[in-house]
C-alpha cells in the first residue's frame, strides 16, 4: 500500500497523510502542516 502524500498549500512541503492530519470527533479532520504549522479544519468535504 503506498501512503497518500499531502502537499501543504502554504509552503509546498509534502508529507505523509496520517501524519498531517488529524482526526477530531464530530468527524472533523485538521490539517496541520510539520513545517509552517500551518492549519487547515474541515478539509474533508461529505462525500456520497
Ligand atoms: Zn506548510
Amino acid at each position: 500500500m503506498k501512503r497518500p502524500l499531502v502537499t501543504c498549500p502554504m509552503c509546498q512541503k509534502q508529507a505523509q497523510l496520517e501524519e498531517v492530519l488529524t482526526a477530531q470527533s464530530n468527524q472533523n479532520v485538521i490539517y496541520t502542516c510539520p513545517s509552517c504549522h500551518f492549519t487547515l479544519r474541515n478539509i474533508y468535504t461529505s462525500k456520497g
